[in-house]
């Protein structure tokens, strides 16, 4: 048996991180198993629908790399089919009109209500004399009463619900369109779904699939109803908690391999191990490593696991993401090769992509103004004399490498009788315009001569008005 797995968002909004790491279980278990993934874009509620949430689920998919093998299949142009459906299950009895007004069905339930009883619809079109097309009605699926409905599901066990709680589900409504609990049944059928993997609010609406299902002589697909996200708080997920859609997490600075860890580890376990590549997410991942309890979002966790990945993925690869950051800040880079160098150095210091392009911005552009407390402390007077004979013997280097500048640093220390902080600092605030910064030497090195000998004398230059302030006072 081929497993069949479905990813079948509304698009009503962005795609979230419950989104998210559903779409991730389900496209892991079907590369798992060397199935099939379908992408099937729910979109009946023509209301809450929008272009924008398909283009930004497609978005959020494409950029986590959950690639779909068939689709996106669009409900909206599955009506016909779900009509013939409608009429097949009409024609063997197995549905009914109905011709009770909202009015009428209000009313059914405040006397259920009055009388202590549980409110639903009574039944009582079931079995009339005659069926009139043309009179206004919904159409009900007629659901067994006697007996119960078993689902194994693969994460929380045995569920028995009695058919008696169930009442007879409406699947057209009066203006003739399918409802959603149908055009799901009829869709996870057509496309042969094995294994349906979602968010266990929809784990109500199961038992009445699963009676549909076995009304159309359709086979059971197994179930994995995957627990709820909590905030850091505990309460449910949501935009309270920062960023819920994916692709604001890209614009923060997260690679997607990063999220993809991290969501994997959001409701599924391996042991205590933490770190997963996708080619080991593939690997290890089980339907019955998921927990049954909610898990709960931690920002903490996800930075860590980003710094991670910043500091391990092939810097090709970061480096590609970074250019995007760097862009996004208006920061050009003409050669990419120079990200590959700098990557290891800054993400020593960085937990997010966003971050690292920022800290970077000095390496791209001039350094408009120094950092005052930095220029304070280590733009003195007295670094002046340190800073022209370091100029000196960088300018003077025959090849400019790290290692040379290193030595021009060494020996302008030891020329002077000077400890590092006296040349290193003022250097560094020279170059960088900050006071803290990966090693000199390479910066410098990767910034080439005439870029560090124009900041030292813009340095220079700061530090001779300084002193002249002093003597005007
Ligand atoms: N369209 C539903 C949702 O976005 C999912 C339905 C399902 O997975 O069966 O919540």
């Amino acid at each position: 048996m081929t497993v069949i797995t479905r990813f079948a968002p509304s698009p009503t909004g962005y795609l979230h991180v419950g989104g998210a790491r559903t779409a991730l279980f389900s496209w892991l278990y079907a590369r798992k198993t060397q199935g099939e993934f379908v992408l099937r874009i729910e979109d009946t509620d023509r209301e809450r629908s929008t272009e924008a949430s398909v283009q930004a689920i497609l978005d959020g998919m494409s950029w986590l790399g959950l690639d779909h093998d068939r689709g996106p299949i669009y409900q909206t142009d599955r009506f016909d089919r779900y009509n013939e459906v409608i009429q097949q299950l009409l024609e063997e009895g197995k549905a009914y009109r109905c011709y009770h007004s909202q009015a009428e069905l209000d009313d059914m339930r405040e006397q259920q209500k009055a009388r202590g009883d549980k409110p639903r619809y009574d039944g009582s079109c079931r079995n009339l004399a005659e069926y009139p097309e043309d009179q206004p009605h919904v159409i009900r699926f007629r659901n067994p009463i006697e007996g119960s409905v078993y689902i194994d599901d693969l994460v929380r066990g045995q569920i028995e619900i009695s058919n008696s709680e169930l009442d007879d589900l409406i699947i057209a409504r009066t203006d003739g369109t399918p409802t959603y609990n149908f055009t799901v049944v009829v869709d996870d059928w057509d496309m042969g779904i094995t294994h349906v993997i979602r968010g266990d609010d929809h784990i109500n609406n199961t038992p009445k699939q699963i009676n549909i299902l076995r009304a159309l002589g359709a086979e059971v697909p197994k179930y994995a109803h995957v627990p709820m996200i909590l905030g850091d708080d505990g309460k449910r997920l949501s935009k309270r908690h920062g960023a819920v859609g994916v692709m604001q997490y890209r614009d923060d600075g997260y690679l997607p391999q990063a999220l993809l860890n991290y969501l994997v580890r959001l409701g599924w376990s391996h042991g205590d191990q933490e770190i997963f590549n996708v080619d080991e997410m593939i690997e290890l991942f089980s339907l019955e490593g998921i927990n049954r309890a909610p898990s709960a979002f931690n920002t903490e966790k996800l930075n860590w696991l980003n710094q991670h990945y910043m500091k391990t993925l092939p810097t090709s690869e970061v480096a590609q993401h970074l250019d995007w950051h760097l862009k996004e800040q208006g920061i050009e880079v003409s050669d990419k090769s120079v990200l590959e160098v700098l990557i290891p150095l800054f993400s020593e210091r960085c937990e997010t992509l966003k971050q690292l392009a920022s800290q970077m911005r000095y390496m791209f552009e001039d350094v408009s103004e120094f950092n005052a407390n930095a220029a304070k402390k280590h733009l003195k007077v007295s670094a002046a004399a340190p800073l022209k004979l370091l100029k000196e013997k960088m300018q003077s280097l025959n090849e400019w490498s790290a290692e040379n500048i290193e030595s021009a640093i060494e020996q302008t220390m030891t020329e002077l009788e000077i400890g590092m902080g006296k040349i290193g600092m003022p250097l560094r605030v020279a170059i960088t315009g900050a006071g803290q910064s990966p090693a000199m030497n390479i910066l410098c090195s990767v910034l080439g001569k005439g870029i560090c000998n124009q900041r030292i004398e813009l340095a220079l230059e700061f530090i001779e008005q300084r002193r002249l302030q002093s003597e005007q006072r």
